[in-house]
């Protein structure tokens, strides 16, 4: 059922939280090129660009000075610090997406999906990845060559009290092949916009329906 039309569904808050390199960038790039009623919440972050990160698609890369007047406009919906650094979800853009009946993913940690779940639970749907196992995530990142061994490292570290808010979570896929994961992920968006309380134009249809001669 698409958003638009006189079918109109409500948008959803899709949270996808999971250690680094667990694989959920890879599945959230997936998501924003096949579903084009999933928006991707581009947050602002005071972390230094990664290689190839582009400012705008991946993050907006501000300084911490600009993150702390943004923050005291109330202009996050949600924020967090994430390994030493700012990371919020910015909340005009996230508004007027979800106004025009399209879904918002949100790349972010378990304490920005605690605060999206305290202000808006009913939009909210979250789902933890798991990696397979530890030596799994180590060899992740360090394959991805982004990061230096002293990030590498803390972010290993970080992995294990991530990974203790898993049951914090509404759905928890373990990534060990991310197609089926992937597949996993589309099945859980589908059903979730069929929630009942996510299509506000049932009742009327089903008056109608009930009018109606056989
Ligand atoms: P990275 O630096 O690897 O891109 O992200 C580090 C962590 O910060 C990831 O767990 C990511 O999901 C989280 N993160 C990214 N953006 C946001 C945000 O806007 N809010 C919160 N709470 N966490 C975020």
């Amino acid at each position: 059922m698409s958003s638009e039309g006189p079918r109109r569904r409500r948008g959803l808050m899709l949270v996808l939280s999971s250690p680094s390199g667990a694989g959920k960038t890879t599945l959230t790039r997936m998501l924003t090129r096949d579903d084009s009623e999933v928006e991707l919440s581009v947050s602002w972050t005071t972390r230094p660009p990664r290689q190839g990160e582009i400012d705008g698609v991946h993050y907006y890369f501000v300084t911490r000075d600009a993150f702390r007047a943004h923050r005291a406009a109330d202009g996050f919906l949600e924020w967090a610090e994430v390994h030493d650094n700012f990371y919020g979800s910015p909340r005009a853009a996230v508004m007027s997406a979800l106004k025009s009946g399209r879904d918002v993913l949100f790349d972010i940690d378990w304490q920005g999906a605690q605060q999206l779940t305290n202000s808006a639970a009913a939009d909210v749907v979250k789902v933890f990845i798991l990696p397979p196992s530890m030596k799994d995530l180590r060899a992740r990142l360090e394959s991805r060559a982004q990061d230096t061994k002293e990030v590498i490292k803390r972010r290993l570290s970080n992995a294990y009290s991530e990974i203790s808010r898993w049951d914090g979570y509404d759905y928890v896929l373990v990534n060990e092949d991310l197609d089926a994961c992937y597949t996993q992920l589309r099945a859980i968006i589908s059903a979730e916009r069929q929630r009942r309380q996510r299509q506000p134009w049932l009742p009327g249809f089903v008056q109608t329906l009930l009018k109606e001669d056989t």
